[in-house]
């Protein structure tokens, strides 16, 4: 008995050793500068959040619609979801960020990836734009997105039609993007709130296999904290993730928040082994977000949150994820 408490003891403590000598550096692939209000903390907040939580690099971007504070509401909303109010395309939102990036010394501005976002994805005209702001700041934008398309709620509180990830407006970019060698991370959920099946899931599939030399990051591996709250784990996720991953080598997948719980970790806070399996498989093709909007303190937090996974990952693929491959799929230009 003793013995064996020692041995598990012995075990732990080697397991230990094992987490403790792996000191993780991130690069966050999936960063908003600004709120849903276009508003943030600003850079020095930003720089010392990444500091603090082993961030090297990050992708950073706006976010392309502005919730309103209509009229009628007496008080200030406090996220997009908090009153009926709706929210509208908002391209200034790019210029926050080229104007903050432009405002640092170079060995700072380094460290950031921007993607262009403040486009509306259901008008034909996007593309016009995005090319208008490609040339307005020439080499400043190193991928396109975050893309809201199918985003529960916030699909019903923007202004005008349903965007689709496979509508014509987007099947433009998407050629630019390969084009210009510009990653998409794409915002589509998988399914709705309450359907238990891949409802959505031939919006994303069609323009991965129409466009196979666009390089497209699935945030969140479509799935959301709504989808969440609506009903139990999706038990088809990770089946239609090993196919997509195998049909599509064009895709790359995003495992912020809502994958980290409840798909990567259990209950109790323990790597899944079929996702270990999943990444294991396809060591190049994930990478880690914190998904932050406007407010930065969390960085730390959500990153590390991912340790426990990348700690059942053998070392080379734990790095691979968690800070090389997001820098691997930008534009061979900025490498
Ligand atoms: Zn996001």
């Amino acid at each position: 008995m003793i013995a064996r408490t020692l041995a598990c003891l012995l075990l732990s403590a080697s397991l230990f050793d094992t987490a403790q000598a792996r000191d993780y550096r991130y690069s966050d692939a999936h960063l908003h500068y600004v709120d849903f209000f276009q508003e943030t903390e600003g850079m020095p907040a930003l720089l010392k959040a990444m500091d603090e939580a082993g961030v090297e690099q990050s992708m950073i971007s706006g976010i392309p619609v502005a919730k309103k504070w209509h009229e009628d509401e007496p008080k200030r909303p406090r996220y997009y979801a908090g009153d009926d109010a709706d929210a509208y395309w908002y391209s200034a939102t790019d210029l926050y960020v080229a104007a903050a990036l432009e405002k640092l010394p170079a060995e700072q501005r380094r460290r950031f990836h921007p993607f262009l976002t403040g486009f509306n994805p259901v008008d034909k005209n996007a593309v016009s734009h995005i090319e208008r702001m490609l040339e307005l700041y020439p080499g400043l934008w190193q991928g396109i997105g975050e893309v809201f398309t199918r985003h529960d709620d916030l699909t019903a509180l923007t202004s005008g039609d349903t965007p689709r990830a496979n509508n014509e407006a987007m099947t433009r970019i998407y050629h630019l993007a390969a084009e210009r060698d510009l990653p998409v991370l794409l915002h589509s959920n998988i399914t709705s709130k309450r359907e238990r099946n891949p409802l959505y899931l031939a919006e994303i599939e069609e323009p991965l296999r129409n466009h196979p030399h666009t390089r497209f990051i699935w945030a969140h591996a479509g799935s959301s904290m709504e989808i969440h709250r609506h009903q139990e784990r999706m038990d088809f996720l990770l089946p239609v993730l090993n196919r997509l991953l195998e049909d599509y080598p064009n895709l790359y997948v995003d495992l912020s928040w809502s994958v980290l719980e409840p798909y990567l970790l259990d209950e109790q806070g323990v790597p899944r082994q079929d996702w270990v399996e999943l990444v294991v498989r396809f060591p190049e093709r994930f990478m880690l977000g914190s998904d932050v909007v406007g407010r930065f303190g969390s960085i730390g937090e959500q990153m590390h949150a991912f340790d426990p996974f990348l700690d059942a990952l053998p070392e080379a693929v734990a790095e691979r994820v968690s800070r090389k491959n997001f820098i691997e799929l930008l534009p061979k230009r900025t490498k």
